[in-house]
């Protein structure tokens, strides 16, 4: 994005990595841009493991925009002929996979969680039915393409070393039938959402929207974004870009405070791979309890005010 890799391209990295020597494969990295810094794509991306980078460098590739880049990359993949291509479960990648793997007639493993090679083969898992089973999957075709959950695979950390980079001449692009005019960013100095390490979601227990800058005020102590229920969100309290669950976001971060949440299934599917889960309400029955790793039984008007009081001190 903007010329520069982001988190999930990192964790794509390690994730690559743990499979590619029994693969017998090499890592590539497929950068889109228009005006690439590629002295600093080698660089960054070499040092974190990365064996070749290749470069799509065209004004039709500035903003993303899914007709130029799914054909270019049909194009890399039909000539690369790469055993395993992973995007990142983003809004990007969700848009890209599917139709990507219609132009190979590939198969497509979406939001998986985990890579392994047994017996020379590659197995992928993924939660599925609201993440109450995860299932493991094999691929029969190739190339094997997957999109990958974010903050699953820790971001791939820089050990030195440098990539190659090459050039990828897409001459097969057709002309888009859209035209991206303007791409303008949401949501301030917040975290995004979808790949935030700290995340802090308020429930209909916040009693409207007039109280949400309780959750703000912790969510800026820590650096984390702002997610909500859809109840909140149907209440016309918050934006649907903050809903998370089945029908909003899945997100998986390091650390996953509700707040005021009852933890309905459709919830607690878009958050259940948090690594560790924080659970603040005044019902001790409350569902989200079950889930929770940490939980506060109280009233998150009094609760949240004074653990932010408390991380305030502690900075
Ligand atoms: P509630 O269930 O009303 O819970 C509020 C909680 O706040 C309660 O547990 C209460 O004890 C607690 N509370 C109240 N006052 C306080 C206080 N002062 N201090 C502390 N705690 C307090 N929901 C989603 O979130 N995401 C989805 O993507 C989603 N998709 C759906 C898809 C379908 C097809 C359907 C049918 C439903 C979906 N839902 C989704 C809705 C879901 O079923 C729940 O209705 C919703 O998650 C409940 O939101 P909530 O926890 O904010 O509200």
């Amino acid at each position: 994005q903007d010329g520069t890799p982001k988190k999930i391209t990192y964790e794509m990295l390690t994730a690559a990595r743990s499979v590619a020597s029994e693969m017998d494969c090499e890592v590539a990295v497929v950068a889109f841009g228009d005006g690439l810094d590629e002295e600093a794509l080698a660089q960054d991306l070499g040092a974190r493991g990365a064996e070749r980078i290749l470069v799509l460098d065209s004004a039709d590739f500035a903003a993303y925009n899914v007709e130029p880049w799914a054909a270019a990359l049909r194009q890399l993949v039909e000539e690369e002929e790469p055993e395993l291509v992973l995007l990142g479960m983003t809004p990007v990648g969700r848009d890209l996979a599917p139709r990507l793997a219609a132009k190979l007639n590939a198969g497509l493993a979406s939001d998986i969680t985990g890579l392994r090679v047994e017996d020379g083969e590659l197995l992928i898992t993924r939660p599925m039915y609201s993440g109450q089973v995860i299932a493991t999957l094999r691929v029969k075709s190739t190339p094997v393409l997957a999109t990958v959950r974010p903050n699953t695979w820790a971001p791939a950390q820089a050990e030195g070393g440098a990539a190659e980079v090459e050039t990828f001449e897409a001459d097969d692009v057709p002309e888009a039938r859209t035209e991206v005019l303007a791409v303008e960013a949401q949501g301030g100095d917040r975290p995004d959402l979808s790949d935030a390490a700290t995340v802090i979601s308020a429930g209909r227990g916040i009693k409207g929207p007039e109280n949400f800058h309780l959750v703000e005020e912790l969510a800026d102590v820590l650096g984390a974004a702002v997610g909500t229920t859809r109840a909140v969100v149907d209440a016309g309290w918050r934006p649907y870009e903050e809903q998370v669950g089945q029908t909003g976001k899945t997100v998986s971060p390091n650390l996953y405070i509700a707040v005021g949440v009852s933890g309905a299934l459709q919830h607690l599917s878009g958050m259940r791979t948090s690594k560790t889960i924080v659970a603040i309400n005044k019902d001790p029955d409350a569902p989200i309890f079950r889930l929770a790793d940490y939980g506060i039984v109280g009233d998150l008007f009094e609760v949240v005010p004074a653990m932010t009081e408390a991380l305030k001190e502690m900075e």
